[in-house]
């Protein structure tokens, strides 16, 4: 069947691996339209899947994610075990059809080295101390990938977590800021990520105010790189908004239905 909807020539760049000219126009705005500190469209949902103990789907932008989160349960293999707490087992994957071509399903060195710093991202906020022996089980799966699958992967492995009922001192939520066409730019998409300049992804807990992810991936200057981590802050903070809409949409009855 043939394709119905027509895409816009900057829509068809966006998508292809052909390169833009440009990434942000004179008047400051970027291939899809958005404003130099203006994230991506996101929903999000939790409960989604009746299978596991928490579970959180996200979208922003193009990037689909499914979270599913089981435990805690009596750690498997034993050794993995720690006697003052619990453990977080994570797995990040890319279904074979998240991007353009297709991608081997077997797990690649990527794929590992997310699954280490979501891990190291979520751990901070768990009370793990409550659950010795026990380990958290976080599968982590993009449908779908364009730029920034970390961190939407962070946002969204908290809501599961929170859903899945397992105390956390804070949620986790997590956004990147980068340099394109050598401008500060939020959420960068996967074009811009690919042919920017820099990419800074930034994991945070907003009530504790504390940094839980700092990566970077290209050159920026001092001043630029606190540019970007500010922006980034930012965009955590208005993803947390959402998260706690999400989580409230299924946990929080309204008076009104109540009654
Ligand atoms: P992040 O998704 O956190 O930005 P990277 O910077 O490593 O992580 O990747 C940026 C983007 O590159 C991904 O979101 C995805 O769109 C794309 N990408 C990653 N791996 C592949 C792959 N094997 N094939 C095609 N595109 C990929």
């Amino acid at each position: 069947m043939k394709a119905s909807k027509k895409k816009t020539k900057k829509e068809t760049e966006t998508l292809s691996n052909k390169k833009p000219e440009k990434l942000v126009d004179k008047k400051g705005i970027r291939l899809d339209g958005r404003k130099l500190d203006e994230l991506r469209p996101v929903k999000m949902k939790v409960g989604v899947l009746p299978n596991a103990d928490g579970s959180a789907y996200l979208e922003q932008g193009r990037n689909k994610i499914l979270v599913g989160v089981y435990g805690p349960k009596e750690a498997h293999p034993r050794h993995i075990a720690q006697q003052d707490r619990a453990v977080i087992q994570c797995r990040y994957h890319m279904a074979p059809f998240s991007v353009d071509e297709r991608k081997s399903p077997a797990p690649s060195r990527r794929d590992i080295e997310l699954s280490k710093v979501i891990r190291e991202a979520l751990e901070p906020a768990v009370f793990l101390e409550y659950y010795p022996k026990t380990s958290i089980q976080v599968y982590i799966e993009i449908l779908q990938a364009d730029g920034g699958t970390r961190c939407a992967g962070i946002t969204t492995a908290a809501l599961a977590l929170a859903d899945a009922g397992i105390p956390m001192r804070d949620l986790v939520v997590a956004c990147a800021a980068g340099k394109a066409d050598g401008k500060i730019a939020l959420d960068l998409m996967d074009t811009e990520d690919k042919i920017g300049d820099a990419d800074v992804p930034v994991a945070y807990m907003p009530n504790l105010e504390a940094v839980t992810l700092l990566q970077m991936d290209g050159n920026l200057s001092p001043d630029e790189f606190e540019k970007a981590i500010s922006m980034a802050i930012d965009g955590c903070k208005q993803l947390y908004a959402q998260q706690k809409e999400a989580l409230k949409s299924k946990y929080v009855i309204e008076e009104a239905e109540e009654e």
